[in-house]
């Protein structure tokens, strides 16, 4: 969660582990209340989409539509989508209700939940496992820290639900470190971040390209993952991250011929343009 440039928050330059301490709480009655759910900038990983649009009842196309707009993010070049703001004095993220907080705190995105904690991977060194990083996102409005109840920043995620989303995000997480540690001239074409989008973000869209294109005689799925994917957005979601990984940086294992993959989605996506 990144605050607008008017009212920075304050990053603590300190990294935390796992086992770090600190005292808080939030919780309806404070002065603050709400606050931090405006003039922000929330970008959404592909677990919060799904969580949300369900929660809607909305497909992928509506849900991305209605109330995200796209962004490249700065040190990838991919695009990803961050929550649509209201038009409001305070620019409201547009599920804040004043005196109420959040009307969809069980499908919240991960950055909410994280939040006063900051997360960040590192990929050291090519080859090296990604490694996990936490830090304080402290806003002098926030009374949270004021609190004297503690935590561990392990009790704060598992209390925030926090490692479902990351579990269920790791694939997106690896394509991000991955294209994080390739030089900054090496760019993706057009294309290519249309199907990362689409293949992170867009299920429905993904469900409809997995189904009724030549995707599955170009990359076989088993007849368990193929039934699942019919209706599991999640199993969709870690199909479309390891295909993902075969045709941008020719890893994984179901792209066995990525320039040839690759040019017949390219055109495909040519033929039905869109995000
Ligand atoms: S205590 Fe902090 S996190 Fe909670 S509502 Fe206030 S500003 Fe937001
Ligand atoms: S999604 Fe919920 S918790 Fe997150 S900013 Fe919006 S209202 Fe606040």
């Amino acid at each position: 969660m990144e605050k607008s440039a008017d009212n920075m928050p304050r990053i603590e330059p300190r990294q935390l582990t796992l086992d770090s301490r600190f005292k808080f709480s939030c919780h309806k009655g404070l002065e603050c209340f709400t606050r931090c759910c405006r003039g922000i900038n929330i970008v959404l990983t592909p677990y919060d989409v799904i969580r949300m649009k369900q929660r809607l009842g909305l497909d992928s196309e509506q849900f991305l539509a209605i109330y995200t707009e796209i962004q490249l993010l700065e040190k990838t070049d991919l695009p990803v989508p961050s929550l649509r703001l209201l038009d409001d004095k305070e620019q409201s993220c547009p599920f804040v209700r004043e005196g109420e907080g959040c009307i969809i705190y069980e499908d919240r995105p991960s950055a909410c939940r994280y939040y006063p904690v900051g997360h960040a991977t590192l990929r050291p060194k090519e080859g090296d496992d990604s490694e996990q990083f936490y830090f304080f996102v402290r806003e002098p409005h926030c009374k949270g820290f004021e609190s004297e109840k503690e935590w561990t920043v392990a009790s704060w995620r598992e209390d925030q639900g926090v490692d479902k989303h990351d579990i269920a995000n790791k694939g997106w997480i690896e394509l991000m470190v991955r294209k994080r540690s390739f030089p900054p001239n090496i760019r993706f074409s057009t294309d290519a971040k249309k199907l990362f989008y689409m293949a992170s973000y867009d299920m429905d869209r993904f469900r409809r390209f997995v189904l009724e294109s030549s995707f599955l005689s170009l990359n076989p799925l088993d007849e368990k993952t193929l039934e699942a994917i019919k209706t599991d957005d999640v199993e969709l979601m870690r199909v479309g991250h390891e295909w993902l990984k075969g045709v941008l940086f020719e890893k994984g294992t179901m792209a066995p011929d990525k320039d040839r993959a690759m040019a017949r989605m390219e055109k495909r996506m040519a033929e039905k343009p869109g995000k």
